[in-house]
């Protein structure tokens, strides 16, 4: 086994996530992706691995605001994150309350 990626100094190291192929595991390398909505992507991946082979469509989707831009787009719109509640399930107002 070579260390042949070694001589790469790692300048650019990039926080790009790596992503596994569900059948056998092995790193897989994104080939194209398509920006469907503003919020959601979906990414071609194949697997690494010649022997497996696989080919599929990854959705990529934005879920939660973390912290929200200075420059928000109207037409977007993304929850706040909220912290973890502290109450689970009470009941939300009894049952004769109408409005
Ligand atoms: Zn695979």
């Amino acid at each position: 086994m070579t260390h042949a990626a070694q001589h790469l100094a790692p300048k650019h190291r990039e926080s790009r996530f790596r992503v596994r192929c569900p059948h056998c595991n092995s790193f897989a390398r994104a080939r194209s992706s398509k920006q469907l909505t503003p919020i959601y992507r979906e990414v071609r991946f194949e697997c690494t691995n010649d022997a497996c082979g696989h080919v599929w469509l990854a959705g990529l989707e934005t879920l939660r605001t973390l912290c929200p831009s200075e420059q928000p787009n109207p037409e977007i719109d993304i929850p706040l994150t909220v912290a973890v509640p502290t109450t689970s399930a009470e009941p939300a107002a009894p049952a004769a309350a109408a409005g």
